[in-house]
């Protein structure tokens, strides 16, 4: 009988969520994801969390109380880093250890240990496999087409302009609709869990969209693309921020007609970092800073995000 082995619908789920599922189903595990997430699974994971921890990490232990009674496993990597000289923010080194401490009662944390500064991506995943006792030939074969798979869900979102949970085909894949006369562009530049959670981000992401925006987002600008905007942020400790620096420079150029920063509380790298480019960006076009956790109303983003909307109007009219 295969072993079922759970992924939260969290964190870098949408980043890494493709090459995972596809690395464990070739390594012979059956994969349960968590639902998207609810008000229960919120209230869960506040519930549950420390309370110092960020609102990304809270809704993460959330989906981890939903699923650690239905699986045999739950695969949490540890990231430190995915590039050398980069580093990503001390939550992801840590997450294994955070969610073994808040849930004692949890099944096996399986963690493959990534960090690129020490060993490549392949090493990490083949010891972690290696350890598991699963043959070289088949963790061979499940990286491969694990990275094939990842890279296809990459190109959906550079170059088709899909949001990741389009071009993982978890909804429905609408491109098309949402270009179809956009009058105004706006950047929602923030990490990937914070906007495309729509209980978590108060479904951001769809109230832009509803009002004739067209939305751009950090992982529709291609990584070559951030690299070469990277410039004065090359200096940016974090990875993922140094990132949404290169997209907001990027986007810049490309003509947008406003900013919002979405910024999960009290996200420490986020604080420094969207405050720098709010600086730099502010006397060129309107940005708008708007930081979710669990004591938001949705009122009160619903009449933020309005009153930025009108204002990147008259501006543009
Ligand atoms: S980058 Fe910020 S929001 Fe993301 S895990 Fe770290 S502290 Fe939380």
């Amino acid at each position: 009988m295969r072993r079922r082995i759970g992924i939260p619908r969290g964190l870098l789920f949408y980043k890494y969520f493709i090459l995972w599922r596809e690395f464990l189903e070739g390594l012979g595990f059956e994969v349960l994801i968590s639902p998207p997430t609810t008000k229960e699974i919120l209230f869960e994971g506040v519930r549950n969390c420390v309370d110092e921890a960020c609102f990304a990490v809270k809704v993460f232990c959330g989906h981890v109380a939903y699923l650690k009674d239905k699986v045999d496993y739950l695969f949490i990597p540890r990231y430190a880093s995915i590039e050398k000289k980069g580093f990503l923010c001390a939550k992801f080194w840590g997450l294994p250890d955070i969610i073994r401490n808040t849930f004692p009662d949890a099944p096996v944390i399986l963690s493959p240990n990534i960090d690129c500064n020490r060993q490549s991506l392949f090493k990490a995943y083949l010891f972690f496999a290696l350890e598991l006792k699963k043959p070289f030939f088949k963790i061979l074969r499940s990286w491969q087409s694990a990275q094939n798979k990842q890279k296809e869900f990459e190109l959906l979102m550079e170059e088709e302009k899909f949001n990741p949970l389009e071009a993982m085909g978890l909804t429905e894949r609408n491109r098309i609709s949402r270009r179809d006369s956009p009058s105004i562009r706006i950047a929602l530049l923030s990490h990937p869990y914070n906007i495309y959670d729509s209980v978590a981000s108060q479904d951001i992401l769809k109230r832009l969209e509803d009002m004739g925006a067209e939305v751009s987002t950090v992982e529709m600008v291609s990584k070559n693309r951030l690299k070469k905007e990277f410039g004065d942020f090359r200096n940016i400790y974090w990875t993922y921020d140094r990132e949404l620096a290169g997209a907001a420079q990027h986007l810049l150029k490309e003509g947008i007609d406003g900013i919002i920063f979405v910024v999960s509380f009290p996200c420490g790298p986020d604080s420094l970092i969207i405050d720098y480019l709010t600086r730099l960006i502010s006397d060129r076009l309107p940005v708008l800073n708007l930081v979710i956790d669990e004591h938001q109303s949705e009122v009160g983003i619903l009449t933020r995000l309005e009153a930025f909307i009108e204002i990147v109007r008259r501006r543009k009219k």
